[in-house]
């Protein structure tokens, strides 16, 4: 347990108070230039900045420096370089400088660029994102940084989401200049909760269809589920008490706000949540949250699942992505004001929000779109794949009163004209009831809740960032022209409010009828991941991404050919995994079992000539049945999965996969579950989802 957190806390991190310590005082004041306002970080600065960087690191037993950067894996890279600098003398002397400091080049063809190899290839370049902090990582000084081609386009899932912060910036703060308000920053800030689950590194190990696809393939339910919800916030078990306290302590060497932990609701899983930050560091700290998740669960033995749906039959894991909205003077864009202007304000920034959402909702499914993240969408324990917005009654209210030109009427009946009287204040604790929701208000932020437990944040942020940009941009068009602002901005809210007041859903999302009500309205269902992906390069979307200056229309290319290429892979490990495991495990496992139980019953017969052995040969038969069974569905599904290769297209591939492997997949599943549970426990191929869950 760490003696003194305040002590600890960011110790391994090149931040802002270190930066001021130990840099001459021109120097920090360049640099917070630099950092407050995105000025350029001239070379000399640079050098004094890496100098004492090096200084630092070397104190804290760093050998090696590495651009940490995110390509398009969705993972973090890394290239060490150490310090060393050899003399003539036969020497070496450790350096570091300004322009090693600001600029690297990995080399970036083996990263993923879609269908744009012949310009994307060779060499890229990796530039410092100074408002990341540098930190140090078992010897290593990383620096956050951005990843490019040579022509310019961006190569990781960084570049875009500055790109999408600085649109948004620019646009919001037209807006507040609409309401006299001068400011010199507006950023979206992020405060991600990460679900995960944790399970025995042995038992783990021993199952193939975790270490090759980070979820079970296979798996009888257990006689104990999580219908008892006796796990969700009970007192956590000493094993699981200590590797929190372990990671606790890391992530805050790392500077990373870790702030609450409990039990989650499915057995072995659980929620670390941060305390929010800008969106691009609240991006690098997850990055770093997820991979110190997995390294500190093996110290302890342990082996951290951040899979979307280790468990069929169990929740699976997302990431709540609370977004919002803030001033450098700290004023929350997305909290209710307290008089009519600040809530007039209030009430556009929502509006444009539900525009946002309510035209991009096939934008923000694909942001979220993922081989492991579609078993989760729709499976009634996660938002749904249908995207809609939550407001809770209070806000409902008042946004339907200016929709229909009433005046609104309180809980206690107070009847107020809006734009006139304050808004009443809306209790944060009554706006968080509905968790079925995909995009809830919860008092002074938005949570998107359909992001994947293993997804990068950048792309949804970039996305978010992106379309509500979009949008305050026409509202700042329209209102920055009209010669009565008051009625102009009226009049907008009240227009559009109704526009889009199909997209705000106060129901139940996992009830059925919400997918009809959904269609009656038009909503967008996109089930998986290539129906989804499908629509990604609409003239909308590319219109939306390329005016604002966040993607290229070939940067966008390369995302769509990466997102299906990578959903078919995903696929294609899990169905040679699954055909592996029922060939090299399950089948063998069942013919030893009916080996023995007919070895027994012969025995039996000749001991006892009338023994009718009844039991036996009951489940030997049943046992037959089923191993026919199944050796039948891993012929059906290979058969599947050689015709969705060769389908053609990315997309053609990636919808045969979803279309035809996926059900074929289950079915071979269903059968081999149904073995399972008849096998004697000495027989069993692989620890059960009760060994598993239960044993940790
Ligand atoms: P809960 O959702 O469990 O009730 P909170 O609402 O307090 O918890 O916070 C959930 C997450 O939202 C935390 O990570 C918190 O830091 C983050 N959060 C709070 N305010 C903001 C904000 N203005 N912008 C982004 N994230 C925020
Ligand atoms: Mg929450």
């Amino acid at each position: 347990m760490t003696a003194n957190v305040p002590e600890v806390f960011g110790s391994l991190v090149f931040n802002q108070k270190t930066m001021k310590d130990r840099l001459p005082k021109e120097t920090f004041k360049a640099l917070k230039k630099t950092l407050d306002d995105g000025a350029p970080l001239p070379l000399d600065v640079a050098n004094v900045v890496a100098h004492a960087m090096k200084e630092w690191a070397i104190e804290k037993g760093a050998t090696h420096y590495t651009h940490w950067f995110q390509p398009l894996t969705g993972i973090t890279a890394e290239k060490h370089d150490s310090f060393i600098n050899p003399q003539d003398d036969g020497t070496v002397i450790m350096s570091f400088s300004g322009k090693e400091l600001v600029k690297g080049e990995p080399d970036a063809s083996s990263f993923p660029s879609g269908g744009h190899r012949a310009t994307f290839e060779a060499r890229g370049y990796t530039v410092w994102d100074p408002t990341s902090y540098p930190f140090i990582k078992e010897h290593t000084l990383c620096i956050p940084t951005a990843f490019c081609s040579y022509t310019g386009e961006a190569l990781d899932k960084k570049t875009p989401l500055l790109r999408s912060m600085e649109a948004l910036d620019k646009q919001a703060k037209r807006i507040l200049k609409l309401f006299g308000k001068e400011v010199s920053h507006v950023a979206t800030t992020v405060g991600p909760e990460q679900e995960y689950f944790i399970v025995d590194h042995k038992l783990y190990s021993e199952r193939k269809d975790l270490r090759m696809t980070g979820r079970t393939l296979f798996g009888a339910k257990p006689s104990k589920g999580q219908e008892m919800d006796d796990q969700y916030f009970a007192a956590l078990n000493p094993r699981i008490v200590e590797y929190m306290e372990d990671l606790n302590d890391t992530l805050w060497k790392y500077g990373v706000l870790s702030k609450t932990e409990h039990n989650e609701v499915a057995p072995a899983q659980h929620e670390m949540a941060p305390i929010f930050s800008t969106t691009n560091l609240s991006v690098d700290q997850n990055q770093l949250t997820m991979e110190v998740m997995k390294k500190v669960a093996k110290r302890h033995g342990l082996e951290c699942l951040l899979h979307e749906k280790p468990f069929a039959g169990l929740n699976g894991s997302g990431k709540h992505n609370n977004w919002s909205m803030s001033t450098n003077e700290g004023e929350n864009l997305l909290e209710p004001g307290k008089t009519p202007e600040s809530n007039a304000q209030f009430l556009l920034f929502l509006t444009a929000i539900l525009k946002a959402v309510d035209e991009n909702q096939d934008l923000l499914r694909i942001s979220v779109a993922s081989a492991g993240n579609d078993h989760r969408l729709g499976a009634n324990e996660a938002p749904p794949a249908i995207i809609s917005v939550y407001l809770g009654d209070e806000l409902y209210a008042v946004l339907e009163a200016i929709k229909d030109g009433k005046p609104y009427t309180s809980d206690k009946n107070e009847k107020m004209t809006i734009g006139v009287d304050v808004l009443p204040s809306i209790p944060k604790d009554s706006t968080d009831r509905n968790r079925t929701s995909p995009f809830a208000f919860t008092g002074n932020k938005f949570e998107f809740r359909s992001v994947g437990s293993s997804l990068s944040i950048a792309g949804p942020n970039t996305t978010l960032d992106a379309i509500v940009a979009d949008v305050l941009k026409i509202f700042a068009d329209e209102l920055e022209g009209a010669s009565d602002f008051e009625k102009a901005l009226n009049a907008l809210i009240a227009r559009e409010v109704k526009a889009h007041w199909r997209i705000v859903f106060n129901g139940n999302g996992y009830d059925e009828s919400w997918k009809v009500e959904a269609k009656k309205r038009g909503l967008l269902e996109l089930k998986t991941t290539p129906d989804a992906v499908e629509h990604y390069l609409d003239a909308k979307n590319v219109k939306l991404f390329t005016e604002l200056g966040v993607y290229t229309k070939q940067e966008m290319e390369s995302h769509y050919e990466i997102k299906l290429e990578k959903y078919a892979q995903v696929l294609n490990i899990e169905v040679n995994t699954m055909l592996e495991m029922i060939s090299k495990d399950i089948l063998p496992a069942a013919y030893k079992y009916i080996s023995a139980v007919s070895k027994t019953v012969s025995e039996l017969k000749s001991v006892v000539p009338g023994a009718k052995a009844s039991a036996e040969t009951k489940v030997l038969s049943e046992l037959d049945v089923l191993v026919d069974e199944l050796s039948e569905k891993a012929e059906l599904l290979e058969k599947a999965h050689e015709k969705a290769e060769k389908a053609g297209s990315a997309l053609a591939v990636a919808k045969a996969y979803a279309d035809t492997v996926k059900p074929a997949m289950e079915e071979a599943r269903a059968v081999a579950d149904k073995i399972e549970p008849l096998l004697g426990e000495e027989y069993k191929p692989f620890p059960s989802y009760e060994d598993l869950l239960f044993r940790v």
